[in-house]
C-alpha cells in the first residue's frame, strides 16, 4: 500500500472559497427545477460586439499570416492603437514600445502582476469590497493581502492615512479601481493625487484597474491614473476592450504606464503565455480606432436601465441613486437580512439572481450588487418580480 497522498499546494487552501461558484450551483438547481431565473448577477454586457469588430476578426482569421505564434509583446499596430487611444482620450502620450503591453484580457495582467513585483511576505494592499483577483493573485505569489475597507461614509474610497506604519513598510503594491466594481463609485482628482503621493513616499507600486473608464453617463469622463503628475512614475494601468466594446469573451486587454514595470511584466509573461491570437488583436485595433459611437450608444442603453432600476427600487424604499459610471447598482439589503440571506430570498421567491456584497469581501456585507447587463425586457420582468417581493 502506498503512503503517498496527492496533496495540492498549500497556497490553494489559502484562497477563500469562491462564493460565486456556490451561487451558480443554486441557480443551476433552480433552472433544473424549471424556474425561469433572470440573472442580474454578472457584469457581462448583453449587447453584442459591434459588427465592424466582428468583421475585422472574420477577415483576419482567414489570413494564414495570423495563424502562427504571435509576438509575446503584441502587434506593433495594436500597441500603437492603444497609445493613440490614450492620447485621444486622456491626453496621455505613451511610448508604444516601452509603455504598453497587451494582455489576454486585464485579468491576465492583474492576476500575474504580483509574480513580477511581490516577494514572499510582502504586502499587497487591496480594496474590500473589491474584484477578487487582487487578493488571490497576491496569495498565489506568496504575498500577504492587506484589505483596505471601502465604506459608504468615505464615499467608497480607501483611507490610505489609516494604513499602519508596519504595513506601509512591507507594502509593495496598491490596487485601486475607479470607476469601481462592485460599488459603482468614482474617485475625484484629489484622491488620485493623494494615492500617487502615498505610493511615492512609501515605495509602493500603484496598480490602477480601469476597465470602466468608458462606461459613464451624463457627460462624466472618468480619468486615467496616467494623466496625473507622477502617475507614470509610480504606476501602471490595467485596461481592456471587454467592457468598452462588449468584448468580454475575446480576451484582449493591456497594461500601460511605467516602462520598468512594463518590462518586468513582459519578461514574466514570456514565461507564461504565448501571446494573443493575432486575428483578435486586429479586431481590438478596429475597436480602438473606430471611434466612440458604439460605446456611447451602449452607455445610453445602460443609463436608461439604471434610471428604471432606481425608479423601481426607490418605489420599494431601497434608496438608490443612479451611478455616474459602470453598469452596476450597489444597494443596501433590507433590514432583517444579511447579503447572502437576501440574495437567497430573492432567488427563492422571485427567481432573480443578484450578487451578495460579502462575495467581494467582508465590508461588502449589508449590500447587494445588480448588473444592468440583461436585455431590456428581461430587466423589466425582473423589476416587475421584485416589486412583488415580500421582505
Ligand atoms: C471586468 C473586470 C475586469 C477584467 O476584465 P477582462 O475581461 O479580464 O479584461 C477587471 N477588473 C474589474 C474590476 C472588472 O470588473
Amino acid at each position: 500500500m502506498s503512503d503517498t497522498t496527492l496533496n495540492t499546494a498549500r497556497r490553494l487552501a489559502r484562497i477563500p472559497p469562491y462564493l460565486f461558484a456556490e451561487i451558480d450551483r443554486k441557480v443551476q438547481a433552480k433552472k433544473a427545477a424549471g424556474v425561469d431565473v433572470i440573472s442580474l448577477g454578472i457584469g457581462d454586457p448583453d449587447l453584442p460586439t459591434p459588427p465592424r469588430i466582428v468583421s475585422a476578426l472574420q477577415e483576419a482569421a482567414a489570413d494564414p499570416a495570423n495563424h502562427r505564434y504571435p509576438s509575446y509583446f503584441g502587434l506593433a499596430e495594436l500597441r500603437a492603437a492603444i497609445a493613440d487611444w490614450y492620447s485621444d482620450r486622456f491626453g496621455v502620450r505613451l511610448d508604444p514600445e516601452h509603455e504598453v503591453l497587451p494582455t489576454l484580457g486585464s485579468k491576465d495582467g492583474i492576476s500575474h502582476a504580483p509574480f513580477a513585483f511581490v516577494d514572499p511576505g510582502e504586502v499587497v494592499l487591496a480594496p474590500d469590497p473589491g474584484y477578487t483577483p487582487y487578493a488571490t493573485g497576491a496569495i498565489m505569489a506568496d504575498g500577504e493581502p492587506y484589505m483596505l475597507p471601502l465604506t459608504a461614509d468615505n464615499a467608497w474610497l480607501p483611507d490610505l492615512e489609516s494604513i499602519p506604519a508596519d504595513i506601509r513598510k512591507r507594502a509593495k503594491l496598491l490596487w485601486l479601481n475607479y470607476p469601481n466594481n462592485p460599488t459603482a463609485a468614482t474617485a475625484p482628482d484629489e484622491f488620485f493625487e493623494q494615492a500617487i503621493e502615498f505610493c511615492r513616499v512609501n515605495g509602493v507600486i500603484l496598480c490602477h484597474d480601469a476597465p470602466y473608464t468608458e462606461i459613464a453617463f451624463g457627460g462624466y469622463r472618468p480619468p486615467s491614473l496616467l494623466q496625473y503628475p507622477g502617475g507614470r512614475e509610480v504606476g501602471i494601468e490595467f485596461h481592456s476592450v471587454s467592457k468598452t466594446y462588449s468584448m468580454t469573451g475575446w480576451r484582449v486587454g493591456w497594461i500601460a504606464g511605467n516602462a520598468d514595470l512594463i518590462a518586468a511584466l513582459g519578461q514574466l509573461k514570456t514565461n507564461i503565455d504565448s501571446g494573443i491570437f493575432q486575428a483578435v488583436q486586429w479586431a481590438a485595433i478596429e475597436a480602438l480606432r473606430g471611434g466612440e459611437g458604439d460605446t456611447l450608444a451602449a452607455n445610453q442603453i445602460y443609463l436608461r436601465r439604471h434610471l428604471r432600476v432606481a425608479e423601481v427600487f426607490n418605489g420599494l424604499g431601497w434608496n438608490v441613486t443612479p451611478p455616474r459610471a459602470t453598469f452596476y447598482v450597489w444597494a443596501p439589503v433590507p433590514p432583517g437580512y444579511d447579503s447572502i440571506s437576501f440574495a437567497g430570498h430573492v432567488l427563492d421567491q422571485v427567481g432573480v439572481n443578484i450578487t451578495p456584497g460579502v462575495g467581494f469581501g467582508p465590508h461588502g456585507e449589508g449590500y447587494f450588487r445588480l448588473s444592468v447587463t440583461a436585455p431590456d425586457a428581461r430587466l423589466d420582468e425582473a423589476l416587475e418580480r421584485l416589486r412583488g417581493l415580500t421582505v
